[in-house]
Order: structure tokens, then C-alpha cells, then sequence
């Protein structure tokens, strides 16, 4: 665990969160900003900075969770796809973000880029912040 990494303090149950699955090795939870209901993240409990650094069996279970809510993501929310992307710039603790895809462009960035002072910038500015409670209920649509 480090001390400062926002999802170690997830998976040790020191900051809020809206689970959707949980277990001694890997949870999902719904993101403080979903790009469309249902998008989830999956972690290795575990602190490790980089997925291609998750040890094999580690990545495995993280993957098959990832199935596993994918599945239900498709089932709830009839998504055409969904789309898996690990990205690690925002926060160095390995994450599958899980999305739901209604286009060939929902996988990439247009959901991130704005122009600001003339210049494309990237961020989350202008993806919508949901309550806790909504992200609870997001949440409890994907138990599994
Ligand atoms: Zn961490």
C-alpha cells in the first residue's frame, strides 16, 4: 500500500467508494466520473504501478472480473460493446477501465478533449460529476 495512491485507499476501505464487486485479490467500482453509466474501473488490490506489472495469475483474475462485469454492463445498460483501456496517467495504481461503448469513437478521447485558449487539452472537465448516491446506484445495477 502507498500511502498517498487514491485506490490503495479504496481497496483498504479508507475512502469512499461505489463497489460493484469485491474479493481478497481484485474489486470494480464505478469511477467519480463515468463516461456513460456503467463504466467501471478494475484493480489488483495490491499497489503496482503498472498492469504489465501485475504478476500473471494477479492479471488473470483482474481480467476475469473485468468479463465478469462487462457482462453485466452489457445485460443493464445494452451498450453495442464494451471496451477495456488501460490508460495510468492519473493515478499510478494498475486500472482496466471498463466501457460501454454505443459508437466507434467511445473508446478514444473525444469524451476528454476541450479547447481551452486555443489549444486541444485533455481531462475530465467536462464529463459529468455524479452524487454519491447516484454512483452507489450505478453501482448496485452491477453487483455481481
Ligand atoms: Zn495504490
Amino acid at each position: 500500500m502507498i500511502d498517498t495512491c487514491p485506490f490503495c485507499a479504496i481497496a483498504q476501505g479508507d475512502a469512499p467508494v461505489s463497489t460493484v464487486y469485491e474479493d481478497e485479490a481484485v474489486m470494480a467500482f464505478i469511477p467519480l466520473h463515468p463516461v456513460y453509466p456503467g463504466a467501471c474501473l478494475v484493480i489488483p488490490k495490491a499497489h503496482i504501478d503498472h498492469f504489465t506489472n501485475v504478476p500473471d495469475p494477479l492479471a488473470a483474475k483482474v481480467i476475469v472480473v473485468a468479463q465478469q462485469v462487462g457482462r453485466k454492463i452489457m445485460t443493464v445498460y445494452k451498450p453495442l460493446r464494451i471496451g477495456m483501456l488501460v490508460h495510468g496517467f492519473t493515478v499510478a495504481h494498475a486500472h482496466l477501465h471498463l466501457i460501454p461503448q454505443y459508437g466507434p469513437l467511445d473508446i478514444m478521447h473525444k469524451h476528454y478533449a476541450y479547447c481551452e485558449d486555443g489549444n486541444v487539452k485533455f481531462g475530465d472537465k467536462d464529463i459529468p460529476t455524479p452524487s454519491r448516491q447516484e454512483l452507489d446506484q450505478m453501482a448496485s445495477t452491477l453487483k455481481l
